[in-house]
């Protein structure tokens, strides 16, 4: 395809893209609620509803403000060859092709992460702490901040330079070769997140003995579940929200439980909560996930191969000769109604294996206290009581908190 051609169907796409999102982002917030079941008429008052209503507001704007600046900025960068000045000025610096590409690619998500900053800064600080769910000091904030930089340079950075390696060496078959390289490092962070990552930002301990861990305990070994590991994480550190997950693969799975669920639920609705995420083992939910995510990167690569040694791309982004990092760039535009669909299907599936855990919960444990402990999570995180279906249809991978509670009160 001709440069300039394809210099406006980027623009196309990301145009379209946005107004799909912004769009849909518009019908979900003008849906008012008209009824709400009795079963939530305990937890939501008119004033509850009104504070929803507000924090829903909020957010809904803070997301029109970041899409729209985000999307103008990238519009002018493409509109005016910014992508491929920035190529030909770091030329005069870099000869090696493959430094080229990484520093080429580490300055713009350096950048990208830079501007982002004061938004980030406004949501935590402003938004979330006008409604009591931020606990992150700017300390914590800004140490996170400089951790992941770490983070991601490290493992980016390998990453990134084994990939381009490989579309150097390899030639076109780079997609599947990295491909492997990618399931190994995919099947690594699930086994060693917890015991990796997760510690340098939180403090994990081991859930003491009581009540709680012998009812959890006591359950496991009722749905023949062996589990010995259940730590509890600070979460409290940077919010109010609570969570529980599991994490990796079988002998090494473990569970984390925040401190703010147990703080907030009985250990009835703890137990449920865990029968719930157990239920994602046993239905192999876990297994499913990984294998679908597997797949989505093998796509991914397999379209980037037909993209990336495409001088016209470079071309159209504002270089004057092939470069990987401008085509990079171009593959991610492109790709973007691709990856809305397949989030579509990931969320798909995502819901119907919440029912299905849910389901697990209910009959080898008992529905109501997980019913209890999903209401009081929802209000207390001020989350949308009615969204609207299209919305949910794109982005929830969760179901709605009232179809849930239909089938847990069933
Ligand atoms: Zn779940």
């Amino acid at each position: 395809m001709d440069p300039e051609l394809l210099k406006y169907l980027l623009m196309g796409i990301i145009t379209l893209n946005i107004f799909i999102e912004k769009w849909l982002a518009w019908l979900n917030i003008r849906q008012v609620p008209d009824h709400l079941p009795a079963t939530l008429d305990q937890y939501l008052d008119d004033n509850k509803l009104k504070q929803t209503r507000t924090y829903q507001v909020a957010n809904y704007k803070f997301g029109l403000v970041t899409g729209i600046f985000t999307y103008l900025l990238t519009i002018w960068f493409i509109g005016s060859g910014f992508f491929g000045e920035l190529d030909g000025w770091l030329r005069y610096f870099i000869d090696y092709p493959l430094f080229l590409s990484l520093a080429y690619i580490g300055i713009l998500y350096m950048g990208s992460d830079l501007l982002s900053l004061p938004f980030d800064y406004y949501h935590t600080f402003k938004i979330e702490e006008e409604f009591g769910f931020n606990n992150t000091t700017k300390k914590v904030f800004f140490l996170d901040k400089l951790k992941s930089y770490v983070i991601s340079i490290v493992i980016g950075g390998v990453l990134l330079y084994a990939l381009l390696w490989l579309i150097h060496q390899a030639g076109l078959d780079f997609w599947w070769m990295f491909w492997i390289v990618a399931i190994v490092f995919m099947l690594s962070v699930n086994l060693f997140y917890t015991a990796w990552i997760l510690p340098l930002f939180n403090k994990l301990s081991p859930l003491e003995d009581g009540d709680l861990k012998r009812d959890i305990l006591r359950y496991a070994k009722s749905v023949g579940f062996s589990l010995d590991n259940i730590f509890v994480i600070d979460g409290s550190k940077r919010s109010s929200k609570a969570n529980a997950f599991f994490s990796g693969l079988g002998k090494r799975k473990k569970v984390v439980l925040y401190d703010t669920l147990i703080d907030q639920h009985t250990p009835d609705e703890l137990v449920a909560v865990l029968a719930h995420e157990i239920g994602h083992y046993k239905k192999k939910h876990i297994y499913y996930n990984l294998i679908t995510s597997i797949l989505q990167v093998g796509v991914m690569l397999f379209i980037l191969s037909q993209v990336i040694y495409n001088e016209n791309m470079s071309l159209a982004l504002g270089g004057d000769q092939l470069a990987l990092h401008l085509n990079f760039i171009g593959f991610t535009m492109l790709f973007s109604p691709l990856s809305m669909l397949l989030g579509i299907g990931m969320n798909m599936m995502s819901r119907k294996h919440e029912f299905e855990a849910d389901e697990f919960a209910k009959t080898t444990y008992a529905g109501e206290p997980l019913a209890e402990a999903l209401k009081t999570l929802s209000v207390k995180t001020l989350s949308n009581i009615h969204p609207h279906p299209w919305y949910v249809f794109v982005h929830y991978s969760h179901p709605p908190l009232i179809e849930r509670l239909e089938k847990l009160e069933e």
